[in-house]
């Protein structure tokens, strides 16, 4: 009986923890910039950042670059990405340098550049989605380039990236056709600046086809890098709404990569089985349609 007790007691001061979530990962955020590999060779060039992805499961990217040359490069790599068991989802920047962050949403040279990006489309195929792109100010959501992007996203069946606060997603939605209900807009980080999760949970409610991707989300984790209550809330409500990623935007983060898709794995793996494994991959694979 004292055995028991023991055991109970011990088993409420530090609950079992289930082993680490171990099957295939969809990184949903990943850039490939130009600093990481610098046109040619740079700190991060393709064999590095493919080792990474390797060795970590990781077995589909949304990719992403500034400019769009790393994109392509990486998905030009066909014998390597096989190798690697990679399926690799272009996605289109919007940025050709930084100065382009504060100023695309109003900027028809942008505009035209993702028409023949589209166009040309990439060895890996076509591009799939548009972004990641910033809105610092969500007003800025309503910028006529900002308004005709998410328009001709809509008309080409193209995902959307976007890293804007909760009342931009609002604004974003309103300038597609049926008030958003078929845009497929993947919120970058969930909104880096942390609204509610109770807000969170009304625009999921609201927007059908929003994703949320939850690299950087404030207020996750929590203890022991198990995911914070009521964010398990909202994945067990939503179990295919949500996404990780990495957000390669800084080569610190490819020498930390490691680290970030451990950090997935421990809180993934304290799920149910089934929602783990579609946080993980299935939604990002059902999103393009990959097996
Ligand atoms: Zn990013």
């Amino acid at each position: 009986m004292w055995a028991t007790v023991a055991m109970v007691a011990a088993s409420l001061v530090s609950p079992a923890h289930a082993t680490d979530y171990a099957g295939p990962l969809f990184d949903a955020h990943l850039h490939y910039n130009e600093e990481a590999w610098n046109g040619t060779t740079g700190p991060h060039p393709l064999r590095d950042v493919l080792d990474r992805i390797q060795r970590n499961g990781v077995r589909a990217v949304i990719a992403n670059s500034r400019p769009n040359d790393g994109t392509r490069a990486l998905a030009a790599a066909r014998a390597q990405t096989q190798a690697a068991a990679l399926t690799v989802v272009p996605f289109i920047r919007l940025y050709r340098n930084r100065a382009d962050y504060d100023s695309w949403f109003r900027d028809e040279s942008i505009y035209e550049m993702v028409q023949t990006e589209f166009a040309r489309g990439t060895a890996a195929g076509p591009y799939r989605g548009i972004g990641e792109f910033h809105l610092y100010d969500s007003a800025n959501a309503n910028g006529p380039v900002a308004r005709k992007l998410v328009q001709f996203a809509e008309r080409n069946n193209l995902a959307v990236l976007a890293h804007v606060d909760d009342v931009a997603v609002d604004l974003l939605m309103a300038h597609a056709p049926q008030g958003g209900a078929n845009l497929r807009l993947i919120w970058a980080h969930t909104g880096i600046g942390g609204p509610a999760a109770a807000r969170v949970d009304e625009l999921m409610r609201r927007y059908p086809r929003l994703m949320g991707e939850l690299s950087y989300r404030p207020g996750l984790a929590c203890e022991d890098g198990l995911l914070c209550p009521e964010w398990r809330v909202l994945l067990l409500k939503y179990p295919d709404r949500f996404l990780v990623g990495s957000d390669t935007w800084v080569n610190q983060r490819w020498l930390y990569y490691d680290d970030l898709m451990r950090g997935y794995r421990r809180w993934l793996g304290d799920l149910p089985a089934d929602v783990a494994r579609r946080v993980a991959w299935s939604n990002g694979a059902a999103l393009f349609g990959l097996p």
